[in-house]
């Protein structure tokens, strides 16, 4: 058993559904909490779903967002108080300071109470290496650049955009590149972001 499913269980109970792909609790009634467990790259951390939070509480700063999808809860793991296509949050719990911030989120959120901020913490020493981080490329430097590009952020993007310059497919010297500039008030968001060359985001560049 994995130790995310092992913490869940201590919080939360005995699971109220487990197959091959997730383990289930149903902390509350409408609050339902998958852990997937037939993930390939289990480097990328604990994924945990719940459900989106209530109005004015906060987002989760491990929550993957997924672009075009607004948040929805796949369809692939339905539950009890996570249904199919119930807005939900996929968090991508890395280290064990993330994973207790995880459970006080998810016993907040059942007891009712102000949901605490869960902070993205830089990776424990001994934790192992994301995926495909030997060829993801450097983080662009921007004078201007207030905040990095959190890392989740970045295996997202470069999943999404398939390890290629989205603008002539080649593999070759990539970075990320900020669809809206970041000096003209574009985010470090998912879709915000983009892989690109070299050449052709000197190319942008230059149009801009
Ligand atoms: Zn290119």
């Amino acid at each position: 058993m994995s130790r995310a499913a092992e913490v869940l269980t201590k919080e939360l109970g005995s699971p109220s559904r487990e197959t091959v792909k997730v383990i289930a609790w149903n902390a509350r009634p409408d609050l339902g909490v998958v852990l997937q467990i037939d993930q390939p790259n289990r480097e990328q951390g604990a994924f945990i779903w719940v459900p989106y939070p209530p109005d004015g509480q906060p987002v989760p700063e491990i929550a993957l967002e997924y672009p075009g999808e607004s948040g929805r809860h796949s369809n692939t793991y339905p539950s009890p108080g996570l249904g199919r296509g119930f807005p939900a949050l996929k968090l991508a719990v890395k280290t064990e300071s993330e994973l207790e911030d995880t459970i006080s989120f998810i016993k907040a959120f059942r007891d009712s109470m102000p949901l605490p901020v869960v902070k993205l913490q830089p990776a424990e020493p001994q934790s192992p290496v994301p995926v495909d981080v030997s060829c993801m490329p450097p983080v662009k430097e921007q004078p201007t650049r207030r905040e990095a590009i959190p890392r989740a952020v970045q295996r997202e993007v470069w999943q999404r955009d398939g390890g290629r310059c989205v603008e002539c497919d080649t593999r070759e010297k990539l970075c990320f590149d900020h669809i809206v500039p970041f000096f003209r008030g574009g985010s470090n968001s998912i879709r915000n972001l983009q892989l690109l060359c070299e050449r052709c985001n000197l190319s942008k560049g230059n149009r801009i």
